[in-house]
This record gives structure tokens, C-alpha cells and sequence, in this order.
């Protein structure tokens, strides 16, 4: 005994996407909340030499938002590339030194505009 639309997808309830199962038997929990990642191109990073306690000097990265970017992940890479530290600062990064000069060109090179 066939209905006329059996197999077709006019015959079947909504079903979860992630689990195949009917929506109404779904346990999946709500899906993750991803944050939209800004294209470099369209954001312009400030890069400024400052200077912090006993004469130390820093570079400080400003003008990438958090909620746009991975900043951590951002950072390690420039650790990695100028063979110095830095933390995450808020919405700041701080490296480590007067490296100005090499973080501007880190940043272009990652697309980034630079200022
Ligand atoms: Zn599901």
C-alpha cells in the first residue's frame, strides 16, 4: 500500500537538520553562537609605541574589536613571528619592546590596514 507522495518531500515532517530526527522528538541543544570574524581589509589597526613602568617600552595594537576578531590567536601569531611576549589587553594587544616597525608590517601582511 503506497500513498501517492510517499517518499517525496511533500510526505515527510520536519525533521532536525543535525539529527535526522523528527523536530518534535529533537533533543540537539541549541546551536553554538558564532561570532561573525571581520575581514581584516576592513578594519584598521593603530600601532603605537608606548611606555610603561621603569622605562619599559611596549607596543600597543588598538582598534581591532574583540567581538570581531580572535585576538588571542592574533597574538600568538605575532609572539611567534617576532620571537617576543605580549598579552591581550581588553581590546588591546601588548607587545613586548619597540616594535613598531614589525608589527606594522606583521599586520599589513595579514591584511589588516594599518595605521
Ligand atoms: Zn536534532
Amino acid at each position: 500500500m503506497s500513498r501517492l507522495f510517499s517518499g517525496t518531500v511533500w510526505d515527510r515532517p520536519p525533521t532536525c537538520v543535525r539529527c535526522g530526527r523528527l523536530e518534535a522528538e529533537c533533543q540537539c541543544p541549541p546551536a553554538p553562537v558564532v561570532r561573525p570574524q571581520l575581514e581584516p581589509a576592513k578594519q584598521t589597526a593603530r600601532v603605537a609605541r608606548e611606555k610603561r613602568q621603569k622605562g619599559k617600552q611596549v607596543t600597543v595594537v588598538s582598534g581591532l574589536p574583540a567581538a570581531g576578531n580572535d585576538l588571542p590567536a592574533l597574538l600568538t601569531k605575532l609572539k611567534n613571528s617576532l620571537g617576543t611576549g605580549g598579552t591581550v589587553d581588553g581590546e588591546t594587544l601588548v607587545i613586548q619592546g619597540d616594535q613598531v616597525d614589525r608589527v606594522k608590517k606583521f599586520l599589513a601582511d595579514a591584511g589588516y590596514r594599518v595605521k
